[in-house]
C-alpha cells in the first residue's frame, strides 16, 4: 500500500459516522468454544462502547444464535435440517441478545433486537420501515443487534449468510463504514493454511474477477459466509459508496485500531457515487404508481435549497400507492420533474394535502416521518436542475 492509498484510506475511516460492524460465529465462537464465548461478546462490546462514546452510530450485525442454540439442544452444529437450524436459532437467539444486552449494558448502552429476511429489505415499504426503526434507535442511543430472522428464513427469503445480511444493512443504514470482523486475518492471496507464501491483500481498489478467485481460494474457518461472501458483501458495499474492512475479529481491540486508520486487515475503496445503485434502481426499475403536483415554493425548495418534499407544499395527489412505492413529481404547470419513494400511502397523503408536518399527527393519528419524499430517495429528470 502506497503512502498516498493509506492516507486516502485513513480519510475515508476516520470521519465515519455511521459503522455497520458484521461479527462472525467464527469469531463469536473462538477457537475453543462449540458456542458463543462471553469473552468475545465483552471483549467486542467494549470497542463498540468506546465508538458510541465518541459520537459514533455502530449497528451490529451479529451471527451465533444456531451456534448457541444447538450447543443447548446437544444436537451437532452442521449438517443439520433447515426445521432443526430454525429451532436451534430460535433457542439461541434469546441468549445471544442477552449476551450483548449483558456486556453493552455494563457500559450503560442499551441494545435493540432487529431480525430480519431478505423479503423485508426487497419490499421497499419493509425495507423503509426497518430504516425507520433504526434510525429511531440510533435517535435514542441504542445499538441495533441484527440478525438473520432464521426461524422464518427458509430457502426463498434467506439472505445466507450474515456477509450479505451486512451489506444490506450498509445500504438500510446508509452506513459510511461497513467492518467485517472474521476469523482469519483479511484477505489473503491464496488460503494461509494451506499455502505458506500466501500474503495479506492490504487494500482492494476494485472488486474484480481476480480479487473473486483470491476469495475463493482463501476461506474463514466456520460460519456459513467463507471469504467469497465477505468480498461480495465489500463489492456491494462499495457500489452504495461504502467503503469495507475485513479484520481479524478475535485480534484483541481490532476494531479500534481499523477505526483509529492504521494498517489492519483488508480495506476495500468505495465507488464513487454513494447513491447511484439506488437512484438508478429508482429511476430505471421502479414503475410510477401515481403523481404528486407541488406548488411553485415547495418546487423551489426541492430543486434549489436541497430539501426533502414536505406535505404543506402538495396541491394534489393522483394514483393509489402505498408507502414505500415510486411516484413521480410535477411541478405547478403539471410537468413532471422528479421521481422518488414516497413515505406515505395515497389515502393519507389525501388527508394531509397542504398540512404543516407537525400537524400530520392529529389529521393522522401518527407520524411515520416529516418528509413525505426524503430528498435522498428522489432523482431528478434533465433540465430539473436539482442538487442529486
Ligand atoms: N444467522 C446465523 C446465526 O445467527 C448465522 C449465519 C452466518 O454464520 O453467516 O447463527
Amino acid at each position: 500500500m502506497t503512502k498516498n492509498q493509506f492516507a486516502l484510506r485513513r480519510n475515508l475511516i476516520h470521519p465515519a459516522k455511521r459503522i455497520v460492524v458484521k461479527v462472525g460465529s467464527g469469531v463469536l465462537t473462538g477457537e475453543r468454544y462449540s458456542s458463543v464465548s462471553d469473552d468475545v461478546v465483552e471483549e467486542i462490546a467494549g470497542q463498540v462502547a468506546i465508538l458510541v462514546d465518541k459520537g459514533k452510530k455502530v449497528a451490529i450485525v451479529s451471527s451465533g444464535s444456531v451456534a448457541i442454540g444447538s450447543k443447548t439442544m446437544d444436537v451437532a452444529r452442521h449438517g443439520l435440517s433447515i426445521p432443526v437450524q430454525q429451532a436451534a436459532a430460535a433457542v439461541g437467539q434469546g441468549s445471544l441478545i442477552t449476551m450483548w444486552a449483558r456486556h453493552l449494558g455494563s457500559k450503560g448502552l442499551t441494545v435493540g433486537q432487529v431480525l430480519l429476511t431478505h423479503d423485508d429489505l426487497a419490499n421497499r415499504r419493509r425495507f423503509l420501515n426497518a430504516r425507520n426503526t433504526i434510525n429511531s434507535l440510533f435517535d435514542f442511543g441504542v445499538v441495533p443487534i441484527i440478525n438473520e430472522n432464521d426461524t422464518v428464513a427458509v430457502h426463498e427469503i434467506k439472505f445466507g449468510d450474515n456477509d450479505t445480511l451486512s451489506a444490506r444493512v450498509t445500504n438500510l443504514v446508509e452506513a459510511d463504514l461497513l467492518t467485517i470482523l472474521s476469523d482469519v486475518e483479511g484477505l489473503f492471496t491464496a488460503d494461509p493454511r494451506l499455502n505458506k507464501t500466501a500474503e495479506l491483500i492490504e487494500m482492494v481498489e476494485d472488486v474484480d474477477d481476480s480479487i473473486c478467485a483470491m476469495a475463493g481460494d482463501s476461506s474463514s474457518r466456520t460460519g456459513l459466509g467463507g471469504m467469497s461472501s465477505k468480498v461480495n458483501a465489500a463489492k456491494e458495499a462499495a457500489r452504495f459508496g461504502t467503503p469495507t474492512i475485513i479484520i481479524p475479529g478475535a485480534t484483541k481491540g481490532s476494531l479500534l485500531t481499523a477505526l483509529a486508520g492504521e494498517k489492519i486487515g483488508t480495506f476495500f475503496f468505495p465507488n464513487e457515487d454513494r447513491m447511484s445503485s439506488k437512484k438508478h434502481w429508482i429511476e430505471f426499475t421502479l414503475t410510477s404508481q401515481g403523481t404528486i403536483r407541488i406548488d411553485d415554493g415547495a418546487k423551489k425548495a426541492v430543486l434549489q435549497n436541497g430539501k426533502s418534499l414536505l406535505a404543506s407544499g402538495i396541491k394534489s395527489v393522483k394514483g393509489n400507492f402505498e408507502s414505500g412505492e415510486a411516484v413521480e413529481v410535477a411541478g405547478p404547470d403539471g410537468s413532471v420533474f422528479a421521481k422518488g419513494l414516497v413515505n406515505y400511502h395515497s389515502f393519507e397523503l389525501n388527508r394531509i394535502i397542504g398540512a404543516h408536518s407537525s400537524d400530520i399527527e392529529k389529521i393522522l393519528g401518527y407520524k411515520f416521518y416529516d418528509e413525505v419524499m426524503h430528498r435522498d430517495d428522489m432523482v431528478f429528470f434533465t433540465g430539473g436542475q436539482g442538487r442529486n
